[in-house]
């Protein structure tokens, strides 16, 4: 059912294009499990909901929030997107953050926190939530926006980095917004943190229906391919990801030159450069000597290339060091290829090794995983297979939107959400 908010929709509009609606997923998911969803949803229908991060593409979250809020309005919960807006210099200091909470050093000084601080209070005189009821903010970028509202309800904070080990004086000064929020939610179990705010685990999830991951013919697959002049007289080797060190991009390329000592085949690192991460362009820079025939490199922002690389990869992989969750990964696995991940995260979490791809710990090791599945395409289709299967039982963008329905019924007992 269409949310019944057509204030300034033009319904003719609305009768011709269609977003992805929750009974779209009967294709892979039970009847009964959609039932149980849209009845959650069925109590919900007053509430009016805002996410807030800060960034309208690149970069997991993005993604994330381009299919949840669509779908959350399709089953009636009016759901809002906002984004924060930030010169380069805010940016660069939340990439620090974002570094440090997965484990990076920090050089913390009072004129970073108080130029953070100040660009988040600014975004906050901007953004009004007067008629919101709900507000979900992502990652630290606009942690501290809560300060500057009175709430007309629960306010919760996503973190989507990996937060096995986050820097511990940077932890403690967050800690002071993040306790202000009524519960804060994680990827894993494994990054629950210390804190007075309850925590609850939402893994992300992927839209099978997006240009990214729909179904592509073998001769869409070559279009796009061709378009980009990768070669497609060998097997694949790809590596999609935002350009980040994290991502571990030099290791993929020594993983694969290592590989081609035994196999013949071509490596394409397909990444972007997202708004609110000022440090992609350097590392993609810092790349682009090891370019050859055989070693292709390329920032563009096309999903369909994703989607066709992912389709046609013989080993798709994401030899990350860390990874809060690795939306790459759950794409790939949804489309049947074989993949080979970094043993850390959210990758774990994904990836039963040698059921469903390969967890690697090293450059070695990922390389004789290279090899191996070069060589074997029945153990790729095998994994292929199982991979598809652990997608559609636990990361669709239903599984999500259940565990937030769930979540936002729990607060209804602490406030009083309804006018
Ligand atoms: N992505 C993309 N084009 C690129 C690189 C990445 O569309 O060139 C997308 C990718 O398909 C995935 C998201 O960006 O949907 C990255 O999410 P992930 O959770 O893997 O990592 P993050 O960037 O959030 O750390």
């Amino acid at each position: 059912m269409p949310p019944d908010n057509p204030q300034d929709l033009d319904l003719a509009q609305r009768e011709t294009r269609r977003t992805v609606q929750l009974d779209d997923y009967a294709a892979f998911l039970p009847q009964q499990q959609i039932d149980r969803i849209h009845e959650k949803a069925e109590g919900l229908q007053h509430l009016h909901v805002a996410h807030v991060n800060s960034t309208f593409y690149g970069g997991g979250v993005a993604e994330l929030l381009d299919d949840l809020t669509l779908l959350m309005n399709n089953v009636g919960i009016r759901t809002g997107w906002r984004v924060i807006q930030g010169a380069p210099d805010f940016f660069s200091i939340t990439k620090k953050m974002h570094n440090a909470l997965q484990g990076g050093d920090i050089n913390l000084t009072d004129l970073k926190k108080q130029h953070y601080e100040d660009i988040v209070y600014k975004n906050a005189v901007r953004t009004h939530l007067d008629h919101h009821n709900l507000v979900v903010v992502h990652d630290p970028q606009p942690l501290p926006l809560i300060q500057h509202f009175h709430r007309g309800g629960p306010w919760i904070w996503q973190c989507h980095v990996d937060l096995s080990r986050p820097n511990a004086e940077l932890w403690h000064y967050l800690q002071s917004f993040i306790e202000q929020y009524d519960a804060v939610i994680e990827s894993l179990d494994a990054y629950r943190q210390d804190l007075q705010t309850p925590q609850r685990t939402i893994p992300p999830a992927i839209d099978p229906f997006s240009i990214k991951n729909k179904e592509l013919s073998e001769e869409e697959i070559d279009e796009r391919l061709a378009h980009y002049d990768i070669p497609r007289d060998r097997p694949l080797v790809v590596q999609v990801s935002r350009f980040d060190r994290w991502k571990d991009p030099e290791g993929v390329i020594a993983a694969f030159k290592k590989a081609r000592r035994d196999i013949d085949a071509t490596l394409v690192l397909l990444g972007n450069v997202a708004t609110d991460d000022p440090e992609g362009t350097e590392v993609y820079e810092s790349l682009l000597d090891e370019q050859e025939e055989r070693i292709r490199i390329l920032s563009v922002e096309d999903t369909a290339l994703v989607n066709a690389l992912q389709r046609r990869a013989a080993v798709v992989l994401q030899k990350s060091l860390r990874e809060g969750f690795g939306l790459t990964v759950t794409e790939a696995m949804w489309k049947g290829s074989a993949v080979v991940g970094g043993n850390v995260g959210g990758i774990r979490h994904q990836i039963a090794n040698g059921e469903n791809g390969f967890l690697v710990d090293s450059v070695e090791e990922a390389a004789e995983r290279i090899v191996q599945l070069v060589r074997t395409p029945e153990l790729r289709a095998r994994l292929g297979k199982t991979a598809r299967e652990t997608v559609r039982h636990r990361f669709l963008m239903p599984h999500m939107l259940e565990r937030y329905l769930d979540l936002f019924a729990g607060f209804e007992t602490q406030y009083r959400l309804r006018d």
